[in-house]
């Protein structure tokens, strides 16, 4: 019996499948897929129905982009949410790491990523074309970059601000200042750090 067979074929499909999320590879998949049978039966089965739901029930709001279960994001959907101002994000969970100040009372764009010539996403793989059209359609009086403070995002933010200069230059463009740290992730920021950002936003 070789060491391949060893390893039960439920096994192997599980870590084959998940190396098909991106960022994991055959190591990550092992750590999660290992860690996940240590755990007893019951919670096993919770993490697994939980994730199923997600799945299953998670879309892009067809407004803005970000993680939600209905057809428009609560945020998008409420009244008290001004479409003035659109703050830009590269991911949903961006814009969900704002949420958690609770003082933006804007609503976000989610571009599905940002602007990476060495992986192959140009500009046309984004959701700009839906930012630009929001930008016309509520009369947008500001825009807001908060595309990651990296190499990358910061390209993305400058490409932006250009583009959206040339077709609405009355509009007023910011970006996210230096509170973070340059090369962090604002998914992963402090709360101190990511308001401090919002608040220091820079006229480009
Ligand atoms: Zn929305």
């Amino acid at each position: 019996m070789s060491y391949e067979d060893m390893i039960p074929k439920s096994i192997k499909e599980s870590l084959e499948k998940i190396t098909l999320i991106p960022t994991y590879g055959e190591r990550g998949a092992g750590r999660l897929v290992y860690n996940l049978l240590k755990l007893p039966l019951e919670k096993r089965l919770e993490i697994l129905k939980a994730l199923q739901e997600a799945v299953e029930k998670i879309r892009n709001c067809a407004e803005c982009g970000i993680y939600t279960e209905e057809e428009i994001c609560p945020i998008c959907s409420n009244p008290r949410r001004s479409k003035k101002f659109i703050c830009v994000v590269e991911e949903p969970q961006d814009a969900f790491a704002i949420e958690r100040l609770e003082r933006y009372t804007g609503v976000y764009h989610v571009l599905g990523g940002r602007i990476a010539p060495l992986e192959g996403i140009s500009p046309s793989n984004l959701n700009i074309n839906s930012l630009l059209e929001r930008i016309e359609k509520y009369g947008v009086k500001e825009v807001i970059l908060a595309t990651n403070p990296n190499v990358e995002g910061e390209a993305t933010a400058i490409y932006l601000a250009k583009l959206i200069k040339k077709q609405f230059p009355s509009v007023k463009i910011t970006r996210i200042s230096h509170g973070l740290q340059f090369g962090s992730l604002i998914e992963f920021a402090d709360e101190l750090s990511l308001e401090k950002s919002i608040e220091n936003r820079k006229s480009l």
